[in-house]
């Protein structure tokens, strides 16, 4: 555990920008406040709600249960011992699996570090993993990016990630864990499956957050602007004055740069009266507000019987992520269908992930990309108990 005085290390041209004081600044207040730590572990909630799961320890693992109440796996055994909790035979206290560096298989999940199988509120299990921070950011930089892109676009992604969930670790907004491992937080998958070019990012930048006023950046990040980036104001009521539109180059390679989406008007009154809006007999949607870079605030639907109104973040939500990939549209009726056509993937919020590539392949580091996305922050290294 580093005292107050220890030193973190600045970077590169930032020093420069910025004088010791607020440098001292950021470091006191992170680290006062408990924040961020090189040795810093996070706790990821990896699944949740499950009746039974198959746990299959590695070759050499002795499974003591003295409860008597683990069940063997009936069917075949390769390498170590498998055992299956149910939530109704679990030990009543859980169970903690030491896994250290190698890795314990549970269904599909490969995870090292501190696993804890537990109950939720529900009675139902849940598995929380607790690893340092370095290999989970080398772990998400494999999932979040392609390993085969540019080695500066990686890095600034492995910064991204490190400074994102040391700001979840703040918030302590969820019981008993720091970040769940869907698209919500950042996707994780276990840290077994290590990726050559995100092991390196997570190297070179080992230990490196982004800093404002004092206090970790939320680094929000998605797939593709579509040619500027969104204020975090418009999209969550976020006042972030680090998160504002900023130009970007992505859509010369995204393949989310332009898209159409046909959507059957069936499929939408089912999603919207499945979530609280009952609707039937829609006859049109039409966007009613709009964010200074164009994106969709506010949606009108006319339906047979009335009108109601409908944030269009809600709307995509409903429908679907992956249906209608940004907020960035604009929507048209074809007989029974509607169609969305529009710009980007994801909220358009913080550093746009294929924008960071076009910079990396026009020669710009990891350094010029975030500063580029999350204006007048701090780039600096926390340090273990002794500096390094
Ligand atoms: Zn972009």
């Amino acid at each position: 555990m580093p005292g107050v005085g220890t030193p973190i290390y600045s970077l590169g041209h930032y020093m420069l920008r910025l004088s010791s004081i607020i440098v001292s600044a950021v470091l006191a207040a992170t680290l006062l406040a408990g924040q961020a730590r090189a040795d810093e572990s996070v706790r990821i909630l990896v699944m949740d709600g499950l009746a039974k799961i198959r746990i299959q320890f590695p070759e050499g693992y002795e499974v003591d249960d003295r409860t008597g109440v683990l069940a063997d796996d009936p069917g075949d055994t390769p390498s170590g011992p498998v055992v299956i909790i149910s939530k109704d035979n679990g030990p009543p206290n859980g169970v903690r699996i030491f896994a250290d560096k190698t890795p314990v298989n549970i269904n599909e999940f490969s995870l090292t570090g501190v696993v804890e199988v537990g109950k939720n509120a529900k009675g139902l299990l849940r598995i929380i993993n607790e690893i340092p921070i370095e290999d989970y950011v080398r772990a998400v930089v494999g999932e979040e990016m392609p390993a085969s892109w540019p080695i500066e676009a990686l890095k600034a992604q492995a910064v991204v990630t490190r400074t994102y969930a040391l700001f979840r670790k703040t918030k302590h907004d969820y019981d008993g864990y720091d970040l769940c491992s869907s698209v919500n937080s950042q996707v994780f998958t276990g840290d077994a499956r290590e990726k050559d070019g995100p092991a390196r990012a997570a190297r070179d930048t080992e230990g490196e957050v982004l800093g404002y006023n004092g206090a970790l950046v939320e680094t929000l990040y998605h797939s593709t602007c579509g040619g500027i980036t969104e204020d975090a104001a418009d999209v969550w009521d976020l006042s972030r004055p680090y998160l504002r539109p900023e130009g970007c180059s992505c859509s010369k390679e995204s393949p989310y740069a332009a898209w159409e989406k046909r959507i059957p008007q069936t499929e939408i009154e089912k999603a919207l009266c499945a979530n609280g809006y009952p609707v039937a007999g829609i006859t049109a949607i039409t966007v009613t507000d709009r964010s200074d870079t164009g994106r969709a605030k506010a949606v009108s639907i006319q339906a047979v019987w009335g009108r109601g109104t409908i944030k269009a973040a809600d709307l995509r939500r409903i429908i679907g992520y992956s249906k209608v990939p940004s907020t960035c549209f604009m929507i048209k009726k074809d007989g029974e269908d509607f169609v969305f056509s529009g710009k980007g993937a994801g909220h358009g919020v913080g550093m746009c992930q294929w924008g960071a590539k076009v910079m990396a392949e026009n020669g710009k580091g990891y350094r010029e990309i975030l500063a580029h996305y999350y204006k007048d922050t701090v780039l600096s290294r926390i340090v273990s108990q002794g500096g390094r």
